[in-house]
């Protein structure tokens, strides 16, 4: 007979760890999916100062480790699978399609796959991705050194890339689409007192010229005509993301932005044995603390699930 899992956790940022952790200390049956970027996008964030417990920051991909390191100590088992498909059945056992094929069947799914960063969808930036674009600072900053380099956006996530470029390349400027930013008022304050970023505010980028790697872009004033060319050899993408939700498209409730719902105070979705934690669920605080919590409630509510099933048995 197949093999039935207690739970399978598909996603391994801040909310899918968490919830191995608890998952794995309640001795439950089951398996940890990473997706197609093991650790999340956190592993792409050079130094994170709020994560709690770190009174000196801790860079992005070693605090993943951590938590994966944490994971495995109680014995959750790791795959780098993709899962490509799921058949969410209503007889209590769900079943997973696996990017080899693979299929597992679970009683219960955490769902923790995050989100992925947003591009302008302009002309020639997708052609441009690898070539002078990019959506990550700390990961393709170092081939940009002391050249003059964009970051587009005004949250946490731009301030931080640029601040991280401002020890790597010449000049950096800063392209915000309104008067003012969005990041939090620490962050702001550290902008200013960098000499080698230049804040370019009511700005949006018109054109991306370059035919085999990125040349200047065009950008234009939001509220008038006036135009400016900007000599970049790269373009840092940080204007937010998406949820990861693709597979889940018409068999989970979703609200319009994509993200999956989950009832008031809780980590349940519409399908019984089926939660969601973290950024794919959450497009209001959206920090890897927040994330972590959300993978803890969702381990909790898996347990409790489970043992109204072993009731009903
Ligand atoms: P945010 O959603 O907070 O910010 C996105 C930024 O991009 C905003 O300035 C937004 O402008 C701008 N933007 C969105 N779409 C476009 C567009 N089409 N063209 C131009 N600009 C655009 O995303 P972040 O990724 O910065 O942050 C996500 C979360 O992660 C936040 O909660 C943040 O606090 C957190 N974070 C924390 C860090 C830390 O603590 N060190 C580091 C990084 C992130 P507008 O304001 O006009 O909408």
């Amino acid at each position: 007979m197949k093999k039935i899992f207690d739970c399978i956790i598909i996603g391994s940022g801040p909310a899918g760890y968490t919830a191995a952790i608890y998952i794995a200390r309640a001795d439950l049956n089951h398996i940890l999916y990473t997706g197609p970027i093991p650790g999340g996008q956190l592993i792409k964030t050079n130094e994170i100062e709020n994560y709690p417990g770190f009174p000196k920051g801790v860079k992005g991909y070693l605090l993943m480790e951590n938590f994966k390191k944490q994971a495995e100590k109680f014995g959750t088992k790791i795959y780098f699978n993709n899962v490509i498909d799921i058949n969410f059945k209503l007889n209590n056992i769900h079943e997973i399609l696996l990017d080899n094929n693979k299929k597992i069947q679970t009683k219960t799914i955490i769902i923790a796959t995050g989100a992925y960063p947003k591009y302008l969808n302009i002309d020639n930036e997708k052609a441009l991705i690898g070539h002078g674009i990019s959506t990550c600072a700390t990961c393709d900053g170092f081939f940009f050194k002391k050249k003059d380099v964009a970051v587009i956006g005004g949250g946490d996530k731009a301030l931080e890339e640029a601040i991280f470029l401002s020890k790597l390349c010449n000049r950096i400027y800063i392209i915000i689409r309104k008067s003012k930013m969005r990041a939090s008022k620490i962050m702001q304050k550290k902008i200013y007192n960098i000499n080698n970023i230049k804040l370019l505010f009511n700005f949006e980028i018109k054109k991306i010229i370059g035919k085999k790697k990125l040349e200047y872009l065009i950008c234009k004033k939001n509220y008038s005509n006036e135009e400016k060319k900007i000599n970049v050899k790269a373009m840092f993408l940080a204007i937010g993301n998406s949820p990861n939700t693709n597979i889940f498209k018409n068999k989970i409730s979703l609200d319009k932005n994509g993200y999956i719902l989950t009832k008031k105070n809780s980590t349940k979705t519409n399908i019984p044995g089926v939660f969601a934690a973290g950024d794919v669920k959450d497009k209001i605080y959206r920090q890897a603390i927040t994330s972590a919590g959300t993978g803890c409630m969702a381990a909790i509510e898996v347990e409790k699930y489970l043992s109204s099933l072993d009731l009903e048995e």
